[in-house]
């Protein structure tokens, strides 16, 4: 069978846990060896106890748990062609040729220029009598299948990402709590959530929660949003709402580009209206606790695709993205996506938010 390893990278995200049990068991099921990468590409950089052997069992109790329990890592040395290089040779001592990455744009980008570089650093590894000359012949490329791990659903080609359906249930909860204690005191109240290129999480939670005003950085207001937004709120309190609340994206601009954080808006209610106004940020909450019965699922059908994607990849094969299309997992070139992903956030630095919401979108 083959060798296969799975590795979590940048930033956690629920559902990831689902994801690499899928990995492990379909792979074994499959009869393929199955490893851990521990710490994303900084295990594979580092190698020794951070490649490590799956078993059924070994992701046995995982399922229900947020987080990674494999870990994930920034890492910079990967960024480098050197980098690269020791974890090339890492991989070769196990002779794993198939990889599933779970994690952002900059991840699976990492990956994609793995695969451009295998072949390069494999022949330079045996000139230089690190490995054996059999291993380019044995190991021509490496397979690569991303999964798409982050609580803003920020990445294009699929519908949506690991964990962003338990960020939502976080934020709508906090939002809940918050609104009975406005409601007994009138209060205006401002929820920053995460999101710093993409309105996602904000938006939804603001349908979600009934929110007067949500602001997302795909989408700036008005350039007179000050008064629109005070003329919002007190026509709301006029017709005998007791509460406002207002949902801010953390990458909130205005049409100048300069943020519209949290404290702005307060500012701006307390100065114009004089509402008892209040900033809750949530933070880290959002990223926190049980994945949702939708997040497992998702890990689970996305890391069995992907395992079957790999059995049918030959060398020549481009990197896929498994992505959750009408409810149905779908292979997408992996290239294809992070581009689309990388000219919203290009759209957006140029101001253009007609082409950046429609590139978020589906085409
Ligand atoms: P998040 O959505 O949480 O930010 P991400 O995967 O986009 O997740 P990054 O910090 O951008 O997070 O990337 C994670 C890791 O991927 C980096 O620390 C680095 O090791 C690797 N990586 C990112 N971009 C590249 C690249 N162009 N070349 C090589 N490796 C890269």
């Amino acid at each position: 069978g083959r060798s296969m390893a799975v590795f979590t990278s940048g930033g956690d995200s629920q559902g990831m846990n689902s994801a690499v049990r899928s990995v492990v068991r379909m792979g074994l099921y499959l009869g393929c060896r199955v490893f851990f990468i521990h710490e994303g590409y900084q295990g594979m950089v580092d190698g020794g106890n951070n490649i490590i052997e799956a078993s059924w069992n070994s992701v046995s109790d995982i399922i229900q748990k947020g987080g990674t329990i494999i870990g994930s890592a920034r890492c910079k040395d990967f960024r480098e062609r050197a980098g690269r290089l020791k974890a090339a040779e890492n991989l070769l001592q196990h002779s794993i040729t198939n990889l599933v990455c779970i994690g952002g744009d900059g991840s699976l980008t990492g990956a994609n220029q793995f695969r451009k570089d295998w072949a390069g650093l494999v022949q330079e590894l045996i000139d230089a009598g690190r490995v054996p000359a059999s291993k380019l012949a044995e190991c021509p490329n490496i397979q690569i299948v991303g999964l798409v791990g982050s609580i803003d659903n920020d990445f294009c080609g699929t519908d949506m990402t690991i964990g962003t359906d338990t960020a939502l249930h976080r934020i709508i909860e906090a939002t809940d709590a918050v609104v009975s204690t406005a409601q007994s005191h009138q209060r205006a109240f401002v929820i920053e959530v995460m999101g710093r290129h993409c309105g996602y999480l904000a938006l939804v939670a603001g349908l979600a929660s009934e929110a007067d005003w949500c602001f997302i950085p795909e989408w700036p207001p008005p350039t007179n949003w000050r008064e629109l937004l005070c003329e919002k709120l007190a026509q709301m309190r006029s017709e005998g709402n007791r509460l406002n609340i207002i949902i801010v994206a953390e990458g909130a601009i205005d049409r100048d580009g300069s943020p519209i954080s949290a404290e702005l808006v307060q500012k701006v209610i307390t100065e114009t209206l004089h509402y008892d106004t209040r900033v809750t940020v949530l933070g880290h909450v959002q990223r926190g606790g049980c994945p949702t019965a939708f997040d497992r699922l998702l890990g689970c059908r996305m890391g069995a695709e992907a395992v079957l994607a790999l059995m049918e990849m030959t060398p020549e094969s481009e990197p896929c993205v498994v992505s959750i299309d009408g409810n149905q997992m779908v292979r997408v070139p992996l290239m294809q996506c992070v581009e689309r992903t990388q000219a919203v956030q290009k759209a957006m630095d140029n101001k253009d938010w007609d082409t950046a919401v429609r590139l978020r979108g589906r085409s």
